[in-house]
């Protein structure tokens, strides 16, 4: 353990929940085609929590509004209503300083290994750059050692080796290790991985993921793990949180998301995962029929309602509740509150 982790662990007991999110949104103002301005509602009322040593998935498909969450959490854009909390504290101020010490504590972890490290520096100035930046108590003499450590402990071995190489000269799944290696250098809490595995060949997929998860055990971290493969969530998340349309639309522990999915929406993404049990049985999965909408123009009441096979009257009127349906679980669907999908007593 490094010098600063120890004297962090030892100096304050931190609270479980590590990074808070309270209804954050966030709306893009674009303008459209023939100049007229569109709001856009990337994200609406999100409230999430990341407790140490624990990981939860954020799932959903392409546009859902998953990489903005990670980006709103990491402070790269700014919230347009919601607060966040970190280590128990509102999080405030938008200077330097305060934007420095929130990037210490809150790192992401890109989807693409390829564009986000910067292929004219070698592997030393990328673990390099964020000691020096971000840890001012780093001695010039052992940053070497460090960066060594760093690229040792994401299995890049032997650490000095790689140390001396540049970006064109590492596989896609030796970027993203190097990648996470320098998230880890200035000692995070927090960690927000977004799609982490989804660019990199299937066969490394699952050491990536080892990874991450052991990196959590050994460093107590918070892990927003955002995917569009549900599947994957149940094998590495300890809850799931499911995404559709800007707005979260279930949520539990994993295994009981994945295995006993109560939001349609949840229920469709489970059943267009390829499954070669099911396959053979001669059920080839389903997908939700049409298009997640227009981000820009939101159908009224339930979100999903124009693709769901349970609608009801109440359902394109009246926006769902989010309703507790056991065992730390919820799912904002009118199937669950009192008088149905109908409304009636
Ligand atoms: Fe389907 Fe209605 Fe539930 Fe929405 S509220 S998911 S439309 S049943």
């Amino acid at each position: 353990m490094s010098g600063s982790r120890q004297a962090r662990s030892a100096t304050a007991v931190r609270p479980e929940v590590a990074l808070r999110a309270e209804a954050i949104r966030k709306i893009f103002r674009l303008r459209g085609s023939e100049g007229r301005r569109r709001a856009v509602q990337a994200v609406s009322e999100v409230s999430l929590e990341l407790r140490r040593g624990s990981v939860l998935a954020l799932v959903g498909e392409s546009g859902c509004g998953k990489s903005t969450v990670a980006r709103l959490l990491a402070r790269l854009y700014p919230l347009t209503s919601g607060t966040l909390w970190l280590d128990g504290e509102k999080v405030a101020g938008r200077g330097g300083r305060a934007r420095r010490k929130y990037a210490s504590q809150v790192q992401i972890v890109l989807q693409d290994p390829f564009s986000s490290l910067n292929a004219s520096h070698s592997i030393r100035h990328h673990l390099v750059r964020p000691l020096l930046l971000h840890r001012r108590g780093s001695h010039p003499g052992t940053l070497d050692e460090e960066a060594v450590r760093l690229l040792e402990e994401v299995n890049l071995a032997p650490g000095a080796d790689f140390l001396r190489r540049y970006p064109h000269e590492l596989s896609g799944g030796q970027r993203q290790r190097v990648s996470i290696a320098r998230s880890l250098a200035v000692e995070p809490e927090v960690l927000l991985a977004d799609e982490p595995v989804s660019m990199l060949d299937v066969s490394i997929r699952l050491e990536i993921l080892r990874l991450l998860g052991r990196l959590v055990a050994d460093r107590n971290l918070a892990m927003l793990y955002i995917t569009h493969d549900i599947a994957s969530a149940r094998y590495f998340a300890t809850e799931t949180a499911v995404m559709y349309a800007g707005e979260l639309v279930e949520q539990g522990p994993s295994e009981q998301v994945t295995q006993n999915p109560q939001h349609p929406y949840t229920q469709l993404l489970l059943a267009s995962v390829p499954d070669p049990d099911r396959a053979a049985a001669g059920d080839t999965g389903r997908t939700a029929p049409g298009e997640p909408p227009d981000l820009a123009a939101l159908p009224a009441g339930c979100r999903f309602h124009p693709r769901c096979p349970f609608a009801g009257k109440r359902c394109s009127t009246d926006a769902p509740p989010a309703v507790d349906v056991g065992d730390s679980h919820w799912a904002r669907c009118w199937l669950f509150a009192p008088g149905g999908v109908t409304g009636e007593p």
